[in-house]
Formats: C-alpha cells, sequence, structure tokens
C-alpha cells in the first residue's frame, strides 16, 4: 500500500478541505509573512492556533457541522465582497431568478430574471422598492 492509499484510508469520512479552510490557510500564510517583517507579540501563536483549526476541521468526522460553517463562510463573503460593489444592486444571480435584499429588513426576495424594471414588496416588512431584472 503506497502513501496515497493509506491518505485516503486516513481521509475517509472526514471532513477534508473546503474554501472555509483555504480561506484561513491563507490569512496564516499572510501573518507569517507579517511575522518575518513586524515582531507582533504573540501572533506565531495566533498562527499556530489558526493552523491547529485548519486541521481540526479537515480531519473533522462532524461533516454536517463544517458544512453549516462553511456555508457561513461563504454567505459572509459574498456579503463582504457586496460591500465593495462588486454587486452594486445588491442582486445575486441563481439561475433564472435574481436574488434582491430588501433595503430596510434585509429580507432575500427572488424575482424571475428579464421582467425590466420592476416594483418589489418585501413579503415581510411591505417595504416597496424599484429594481432591474
Ligand atoms: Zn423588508
Amino acid at each position: 500500500m503506497n502513501w496515497r492509499d493509506r491518505l485516503n484510508r486516513f481521509m475517509y469520512g472526514r471532513y477534508g478541505q473546503d474554501q472555509f479552510s483555504k480561506f484561513l490557510l491563507a490569512i496564516c500564510l499572510v501573518l507569517l509573512v507579517v511575522s518575518f517583517f513586524v515582531r507582533i507579540p504573540g501572533l506565531s501563536l495566533l498562527v499556530l492556533l489558526l493552523l491547529g483549526y485548519v486541521y481540526f476541521r479537515m480531519l473533522s468526522r462532524n461533516v454536517t457541522a463544517r458544512y453549516a460553517e462553511n456555508q457561513k463562510f461563504l454567505e459572509l463573503k459574498a456579503r463582504f465582497l457586496g460591500l465593495f460593489g462588486k454587486n452594486r444592486s445588491g442582486a445575486q444571480r441563481q439561475g433564472d431568478h435574481m436574488i434582491f435584499r430588501c433595503p430596510k429588513c434585509s429580507q432575500k426576495i427572488r424575482i424571475p430574471c428579464g421582467k425590466g424594471m420592476v416594483e418589489i414588496t418585501c413579503p415581510k416588512c411591505r417595504t416597496k422598492f424599484r429594481k432591474r431584472t
């Protein structure tokens, strides 16, 4: 049995890597580079803790919990990118639907694409707003 089979057997039933792990690893790398140039007390410990957490997630057998964490991360990331005008209208495309957020209560609202300007009424707080689809 070669090392690859061993690794596969070891990883069987475990969660493995996802976008969240990759993001955390990228942060570790940035922090490591920073620590070469700036002496910040506790930084190397922080990197170690982060790495420990990444490995804990990758080797975890609780796939459901890890998957939920990743979903949460992806949602936060989308919101974060939205802040920088990548999605200026606040719309997200999902197949032949657009997802808008109510400007008042940020309730998600699904609208079919290609209807031109539409007036949307928020199902939660009844706020009306116009969007292009
Ligand atoms: Zn609303």
